[in-house]
């Protein structure tokens, strides 16, 4: 179904997936923080890509560098001198706009002038800050607005200790910032957020093969956890698009409310940043081939995805409503590995012959998945709220266990319950949680 960027929104404030940055103070515009839930869905969206590019591959080795780096790292990258995004501002309004990202020069969005524009200028987009006690020039450092730029000037320290022989990656989560001229659509375009991007090393020549493999590994990821391949969408870059370090982009879009846009892009980054860092830097970067004998400077293939927006995507994929007798019932039918709870455990009444059965059940899974133990509310209200969260799994104790010891199993996509004996009730789940 196609859902509408409210009820998405409303639905992650209301749930404690998202909250306002700031809120008791009014809210600071574009910064947002994860709730309870949002976190662990983050969480599991980070985890299921560093599974995904690191841990299940022999070719790919993970490093978590620092978001604070040298100047000189910036400046040979590029992105002091090239980081930009084109602003205009409306003489009328003064708000300002990427100029870019507007449909029409010709009239001002939010006032609706004409011809009220100023002439675009190079806005940098690096947030800068001092590092010491003292402001002053020499001291300016920048939060990074990229996490690939740690894995170039790791390059050599990661070859060398991890014996690592291209074609080889590295990969690392972490948060980057961007003085973003225009922010909005939720947490889809943010000053802070989150990447999860991979440099991937290999000899010139086959750069274009591994161009083309990281594309399909990529969307591969995106399908298998449950994304519907109708709302992932593959689009060159038009040769005027592309960033001043590509040889070619490939961005992996998403068809949000407002359209289709972007979630990751997959770049052929050359062999540029590796060459600026060895003349910024004067140490050599080149790669010796032992067969071969040759020496040379690898290129590199990068998919880089944000992971605060993809977890929006996500969120967004997995919404779904449907008619249960004459009442709609909304679900997000999250994939498990990605949902924030597995299972909750939910006695039929507040009864304490009932309550101290769940408690035990609660201990006992608790080590095993993310639960929650629910004891308030009607049944039927907690099973709503569990659907609207994605819990796979409710787990009822009733009247009936304290005689039978078994359980009723609900399967939150089907509904369909299961009579499941309290001490297999931890099998059962394994069999479908993993
Ligand atoms: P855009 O065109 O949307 O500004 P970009 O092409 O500059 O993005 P990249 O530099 O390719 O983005 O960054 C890789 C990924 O990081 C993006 O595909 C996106 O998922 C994420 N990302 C970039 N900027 C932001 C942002 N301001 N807020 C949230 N995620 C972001």
């Amino acid at each position: 179904m196609s859902i509408d960027f409210d009820t998405i929104v409303n639905l992650a404030k209301k749930r404690g997936f998202v909250f306002q940055s700031s809120e008791i103070y009014g809210g600071l515009r574009s910064a947002y923080d994860y709730g309870p839930l949002g976190v662990e869905l983050l969480r599991n969206v980070k985890e299921q890509w560093w599974h995904s590019m690191v841990r299940m591959r022999e070719d790919v080795v993970g490093i978590d560098s620092a978001i604070i780096q040298a100047p000189s790292v910036w400046e040979a990258s590029g992105h002091l001198a090239s980081f930009t995004d084109p602003l205009v501002e409306c003489t009328n309004c003064n708000n300002r706009f990427r100029q870019d990202k507007l449909e029409t020069l010709d009239q001002c969005p939010s006032c609706g002038k004409r011809d009220t524009f100023t002439e675009a200028k190079n806005f940098n987009l690096m947030f800068k800050t001092h590092m010491g006690p003292v402001e002053s020039p020499d001291n300016a450092v920048y939060l990074r607005p990229e996490t690939a730029q740690g894995i170039f000037i790791n390059f050599e320290n990661v070859r060398r200790t991890s014996r690592m022989r291209l074609p080889f990656g590295i990969a690392q989560i972490g948060k980057s910032f961007r003085n973003e001229i225009t922010p909005g659509q939720f947490v889809f375009r943010t000053r802070e957020f989150e990447q999860m991007e991979m440099e991937f090393f290999c000899r010139p020549e086959e750069a274009d093969e591994w161009f083309n493999y990281w594309i399909d590994e990529r969307k591969r990821w995106y399908v298998d956890l449950g994304m519907k391949e109708e709302n992932v969408r593959f689009r060159e870059h038009d040769a005027d698009e592309l960033s001043h370090y590509s040889a070619g982009t490939f961005d992996v879009d998403y068809r949000f409310p407002w359209g289709f846009d972007e979630l990751e892009g997959i770049a052929n980054r050359t062999d540029f940043d590796l060459k600026a860092h060895m003349e910024r830097s004067g140490k050599d970067l080149t790669y010796f081939d032992q067969e071969s004998g040759e020496r040379f400077v690898p290129y590199v293939i990068e998919p880089a995805a944000g992971a605060t927006r993809t977890t929006f995507a996500f969120l967004l994929d997995a919404y779904d409503e449907e008619e249960v007798r004459g009442d709609t019932r909304t679900v997000l039918r999250l994939d498990k590995r990605l949902a924030p709870l597995k299972v909750a455990v939910l006695p039929l009444s507040k009864k304490p012959e009932l309550v101290e059965v769940t408690t035990a059940l609660a201990a006992d899974l608790r080590p095993l998945w993310p639960i929650e133990h629910d004891i308030t509310q009607a049944i039927g209200r907690r099973y709503r709220r569990q659907d609207e969260i994605g819990t796979p799994y409710c787990i009822t104790v009733d009247f009936d266990t304290l005689e039978d010891h078994a359980v009723t199993v609900r399967d939150r996509d089907t509904m369909a319950q299961d009579r499941v004996a309290m001490d297999q009730v931890a099998t059962y789940l394994r069999e479908r949680l993993g």
